[in-house]
């Protein structure tokens, strides 16, 4: 007989589950409540479920998250945990505390196949999707093990938003992330609200317009380059989705909810991106009178690894870049970087990945070509090898 984790279920599954042990759908929502708001993983412990049931479930299921290797805690209050994916992989779940909030940072595969120039997972190649509860399992582990450590009183929450803005492309592994979204938003699980609840995407357009009409949370979207000759480039998906279908899919997204905008993130490096004429570019992309989106800029210092061969801009050029977007009439606010002692802040998250993509020979591209002369000069894309131009992504 199998044993099921019941991480793997959303309520639905979950309801399914306990009629195939012969018991009432409504029991679900008992045992959902259990394991999602109380943190428990010993049924016998669940004390309003019949002891008959509390049996049946001792012999056929389990509550489990991935098993926790190492946490490592930054100065500035950042958590950073590494969990075993099996098979020699690991991946990585950041917490990040505010002051009036909890931000949890959740992985969604081990590795990614994207393939982003400026990103460690990037460069790591891919391994695997994760599942459902693999996904939902990290904020079970986070919210569970920081209450009890803060000894906080029952209900008191700690997460009280989620980004899936850890290793992986949320939306190249769709089926496996819809579930643990539902269970975000469950008011028998977490009971986040959908605004607090983000998704960020290099831009798997066809993933984008499923999600509005599947489950609308905010949208984060990465956009990193005004045009696509930069955008092939840094983002490699972007050959695939080129920047009017991505822009064409934010503004079918924010149809659906129009009070709504989206999160434009954008790493900046420094010559390569990040001029006075790319930012006017980037005015001239969003602001146009009939494809207008309503949006926000998150400019990200980039955080630097070694194989990246690329640098951060520096504070005064992000600031000037900033204030060329908010002059043209956008809200754009430059991220904090946090956990950055510890390897825990955007793009430095690595774990261990088994890749099976070939990344290493995949992301050995001709640099990207940085012009500085003083002024705003065009930066110059080197041409990419002939199979660097083939597309990698499922
Ligand atoms: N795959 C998704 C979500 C994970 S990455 C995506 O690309 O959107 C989360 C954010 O960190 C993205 O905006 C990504 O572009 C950014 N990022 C990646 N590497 C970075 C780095 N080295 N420095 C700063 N930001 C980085
Ligand atoms: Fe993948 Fe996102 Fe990193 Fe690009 S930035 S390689 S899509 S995780």
């Amino acid at each position: 007989m199998t044993v099921a984790n019941l991480l793997e279920f959303d309520r639905d599954a979950l309801a399914l589950f306990c009629e195939q042990l012969g018991e009432k759908r409504f029991r679900a929502t008992q045992l959902f409540r259990w394991i999602h708001q109380k943190g428990a993983s010993d049924f016998g412990k669940m004390s309003d479920l019949a002891k008959s049931l509390r049996d049946k479930l001792a012999g056929r299921a389990t509550i489990a998250s991935m098993p926790m290797l190492s946490e490592q805690a930054s100065t500035d209050g950042t958590i950073k945990w590494l969990f075993d994916a099996g098979a020699g992989n690991a991946i990585e779940t950041v917490f990040i505390p505010e002051d009036d909030r909890g931000t949890l940072c959740i992985s969604s595969q081990a590795g990614c196949a994207v393939g982003c120039r400026f990103c460690s997972t990037g460069h790591q190649g891919f391994s695997r999707n994760l599942t459902t509860g693999e996904i939902i399992g990290q904020l079970w582990f986070a919210e569970h093990h920081l209450r009890k450590r803060l000894n906080l009183p029952e209900g008191q929450r700690v997460i009280t938003n989620v980004v899936m803005m850890g290793m992986g492309e949320p939306l190249q592994n769709y089926s496996a992330l819809l579930p643990a979204l539902r269970m975000m938003l469950d008011d028998h699980g977490y009971g986040l609200s959908r605004r607090r609840v983000t998704v960020s995407t290099s831009g798997v357009v066809p993933m984008i317009e499923r999600l509005r009409d599947d489950c609308p949370v905010a949208l984060a979207v990465s956009l990193h380059a005004p045009n696509d000759a930069l955008r092939d480039d840094l983002v490699p998906l972007n050959r695939k989705y080129p920047l009017h279908e991505l822009l064409a899919a934010c503004r079918g997204y924010l149809a659906k909810a129009p009070r709504d905008f989206i999160t434009f993130e954008y790493c900046m490096l420094d010559g390569v991106n990040d001029t006075d004429a790319q930012a006017r570019e980037l005015l001239a992309l969003v602001n146009d009178k009939h494809a207008g989106i309503s949006c926000k800029f998150n400019l990200i210092p980039f955080n630097p690894f070694p194989e990246s061969g690329l640098t951060r801009s520096p504070n005064e050029r992000v600031t000037a870049f900033a204030r060329v977007l908010q002059e043209g009439g956008l809200i754009a606010t430059v991220r904090k970087t946090r956990g950055d002692d510890i390897d825990a802040a955007c793009g430095q998250l690595a774990g261990e990945v088994q890749d099976r993509t070939n990344a290493k020979v995949r992301m050995t591209r001709a640099p990207v070509k940085v012009h500085r002369s003083g002024s705003d000069v065009a930066v110059a894309i080197a041409a990419g090898r002939a199979e660097d131009r083939q597309e990698t992504n499922a």
